[in-house]
This record gives structure tokens, C-alpha cells and sequence, in this order.
């Protein structure tokens, strides 16, 4: 028997349009990916969601949605899907995991982003050796020593803030000399001592000690061309993220960046019976809130096209 609906993902957008489609009695089954709780899972304080007026922390709320979908039936899969596939003629869709196959009547992916790299040289090696994504992590691992992050996004403010409870300076390198983090939080952050902007600037190099891990890195004046070097134990990446949308193949169409296009507004895709939620389909706000919002549409679109078919 295959599934009326398959959610893949479970960030605020996955959870959401779980709880909708609960209610709507169509019985999810959603997969969480390796991420459980998404995005929100990799900080601290989450101050914009609103019904919180005193923030609420990212993992809590996070835990808040995946009861609350639970609440209402949805079950719970926790695999990593590889690829979607749709008979043209049946219109069932084939949801793989490295597992085993799934079928379903319609599918809603809410597979967020992943955190982006600068892809220089050894770099891979590096993460989880003073490389790293998630200062909410492993900022705790680097107390009265230097760190970097690199970015200049609300992340970037975010991460650099956070580092200031441990490290003994942060270098905040970003490659203009305008932050595009919101006002409020661009000046927070700038405010801070413990934050040394390094404008205009990328990191060329990474070094390592005799132990693998990050010793320091050189930097490069994106205007003169000057290097020179900054002892750091750590770098904190915050350069965005790439929207997970591969595993679809032509089942979406995506745009330059690998947002998948939604029709006019909605969250429908190209392919009748899936939906797109949440980050991997907004190029424009990313937010909690709005990839709840997409959530709740795509669980609504989902039980229109169940009903019509
Ligand atoms: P995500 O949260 O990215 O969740 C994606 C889910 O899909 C995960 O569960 C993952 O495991 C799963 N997945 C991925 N690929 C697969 C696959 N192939 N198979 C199965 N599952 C898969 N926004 C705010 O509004 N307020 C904030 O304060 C805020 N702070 C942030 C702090 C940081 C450090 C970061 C990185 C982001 C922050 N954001 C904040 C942005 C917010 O986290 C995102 O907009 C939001 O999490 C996107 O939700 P989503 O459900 O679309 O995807
Ligand atoms: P972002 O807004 O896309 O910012 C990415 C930053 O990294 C930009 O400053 C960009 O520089 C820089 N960058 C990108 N590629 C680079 C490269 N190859 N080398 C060097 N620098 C590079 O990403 P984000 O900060 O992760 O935020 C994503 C979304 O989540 C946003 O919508 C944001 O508002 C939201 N968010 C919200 C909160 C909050 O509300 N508290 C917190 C975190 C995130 P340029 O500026 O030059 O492009």
C-alpha cells in the first residue's frame, strides 16, 4: 500500500507541514535526514519566532514541533532519502532511502541547506579538526584562544557573537566591508570588543600543527592583493548554504543557486503531487517562520491533490 504522504525533512517547514497533515488525517510519514530538528539544532537563541517573547533556544523548539507533529500521528523515519522517482502512469511516487523503497501518492520535500565551504585545498580534511560550521557546536572547545569567521550574514553575527563567551578575540572576515546581516544584528555584533572585523578580506590559506588541527590561516586583501597571516585555532564557516534539492533530478526544476522554482507562489513544483517547502525553495527570506509557512502551505496543497485525485 503506498503512503498518502511522504514528508522529507525536519526543520521547522518538514515539522509543520507534518502537524497540518496530521490534522488532515492523512497520516505522514516523514523523513528526518541526519539533521533532526534542521538548521535551529545548530544554534543558541532564537529571538524572531513568534509566540516567544523571551526567545526560545533553536534545539528546544525545534523539539517542541517534532512532539507536536508526533501529537498528532505523524510517523517518523529516520534515514536520509537518496533519490524520488514518479511513475508517469500511476502518478505513485518511489522515495529510496539506502534502505529500502517507499511509495506514495504525494511527496513534500523540506530538505533545507547545507552549510557552504570556500572549497580551498585540504579543506575537507580540516572540518571537525578547527574547520567548522556550527559555533553552537564546538565554540565551547576553543576557550581564551583566537578564532575566525568568515561571512557577512546574519549567520556570520550570529556565530561571532556567540564566540565572544569563549574565545579570546574573534576575527569576523568578510569579503566587503558592509556587513548584509539586518541592521540590528550588524550592529550588535560590531559593538562587541571582543569582534575585529577584517574587511575586504578572504582567508588563501589554511594552516595546520603537527596535530592536523588548525593552527592559523593567511589572509588576502581582496583590494591590494596583500597576504598576511592570523594565528587561529578555529575557523567558523558562515558563507550560506546550498539548498539540498539534487536527489530530485527532473523531477524539479531549480534555479541558478539550486532553489526549486515553485509555481506562481504556491508550493507546488513542476512534477503533479510534490511540494516544496521551507529553505530549499525560498531564495528570498529563509527564516524559521517563513519555512513553517511554506510548511503549512505545501501540507494544504498536498491534501487538495490527495482529495482530487
Ligand atoms: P532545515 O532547518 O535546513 O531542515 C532540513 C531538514 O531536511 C533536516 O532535518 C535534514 O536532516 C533534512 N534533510 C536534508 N536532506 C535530506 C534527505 N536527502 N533526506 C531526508 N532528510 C533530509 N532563522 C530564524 O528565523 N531565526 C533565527 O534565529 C535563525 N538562526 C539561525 C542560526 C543559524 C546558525 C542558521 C544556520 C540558520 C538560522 N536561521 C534562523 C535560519 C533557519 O534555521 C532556517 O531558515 C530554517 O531552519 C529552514 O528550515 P527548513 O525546514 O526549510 O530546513
Ligand atoms: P547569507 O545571508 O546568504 O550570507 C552569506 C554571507 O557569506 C554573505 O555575507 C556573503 O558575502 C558571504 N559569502 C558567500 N559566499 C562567500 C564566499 N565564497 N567567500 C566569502 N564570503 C562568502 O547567509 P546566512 O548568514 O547563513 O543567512 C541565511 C538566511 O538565514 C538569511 O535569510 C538570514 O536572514 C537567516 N538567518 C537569520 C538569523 C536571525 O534572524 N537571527 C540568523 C541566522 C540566519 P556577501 O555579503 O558579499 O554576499
Amino acid at each position: 500500500m503506498a503512503e498518502k504522504l511522504i514528508i522529507i525533512g525536519a526543520g521547522p517547514a518538514g515539522y509543520t507541514a507534518a502537524i497540518y497533515a496530521s490534522r488532515a488525517e492523512l497520516s505522514p510519514l516523514l523523513f528526518t535526514g541526519s539533521q533532526i530538528g534542521g538548521q535551529l539544532t545548530t544554534t543558541t537563541e532564537v529571538e524572531n519566532f513568534p509566540g516567544f517573547p523571551d526567545g526560545i533556544m533553536g534545539p528546544e523548539l525545534m523539539f517542541n514541533m517534532q512532539q507536536q507533529a508526533e501529537k498528532f500521528g505523524t510517523r517518523f523515519a529516520y534515514e536520509d532519502v537518496t533519490s524520488v522517482t514518479r511513475d508517469a502512469s500511476t502518478g505513485i511516487f518511489t522515495v529510496s532511502t539506502p534502505s529500502q523503497n517507499y511509495e506514495a501518492q504525494a511527496v513534500i520535500v523540506a530538505t533545507g541547506a547545507t552549510a557552504r565551504y570556500l572549497n580551498l585545498p585540504g579543506e575537507k580534511e580540516l572540518i571537525g579538526h578547527g574547520l567548522t560550521a556550527c559555533a553552537t557546536c564546538d565554540g565551547a572547545f576553543y576557550r581564551n584562544v583566537p578564532v575566525c569567521v568568515v561571512g557577512g550574514g546574519d549567520s556570520a553575527c550570529e556565530e561571532a557573537a556567540f564566540l565572544t563567551h569563549f574565545a579570546s578575540e574573534v576575527y569576523l572576515i568578510h569579503r566587503r566591508d558592509t556587513l548584509r546581516a539586518s541592521k540590528i544584528m550588524a550592529e550588535r555584533t560590531l559593538a562587541m570588543p571582543k569582534i575585529k572585523p577584517v574587511w575586504n578580506s578572504t582567508i588563501a590559506r589554511y594552516h595546520t600543527d603537527d596535530k592536523g588541527e588548525v593552527s592559523g590561516v593567511t589572509l588576502q586583501d581582496l583590494i591590494t592583493g596583500e597576504e598576511r597571516e592570523l594565528p587561529v585555532k578555529a575557523v567558523f564557516m558562515a558563507i550560506g548554504h546550498t539548498p539540498n534539492s539534487k536527489f530530485l533530478g527532473d523531477l524539479v526544476d531549480i534555479d541558478a543557486q539550486g532553489f526549486i522554482v515553485r509555481q506562481g507562489g504556491t508550493t507546488a513544483t513542476k512534477t503533479p503531487g510534490l511540494f516544496a517547502a521551507g529553505d530549499v525553495a525560498d531564495p528570498l527570506y529563509r527564516q524559521a517562520i517563513s519555512s513553517a509557512g511554506l510548511g503549512c502551505g505545501a501540507a494544504i496543497e498536498a491534501e487538495r491533490y490527495l482529495h482530487s485525485i
